[in-house]
């Protein structure tokens, strides 16, 4: 088997040349959007409930 650590990984979200499966400003987005989608969630479940 060859070992493969020599390649250039890339970002699964934006596809870009990344170190990691996922590139930091994807990984900002992305908890960026959760903790807005949690701040609906939270609300809708308010609004809901009366
Ligand atoms: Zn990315």
């Amino acid at each position: 088997m060859k070992d493969d650590s020599d390649k250039d990984s890339t970002c699964t979200i934006c596809g870009k040349p990344s170190k990691e499966m996922i590139c930091e400003p994807c990984r900002i987005k992305i908890r960026g959007e959760a903790l807005e989608h949690k701040k609906e969630e939270e609300k809708a479940g308010r609004v809901d409930k009366k």
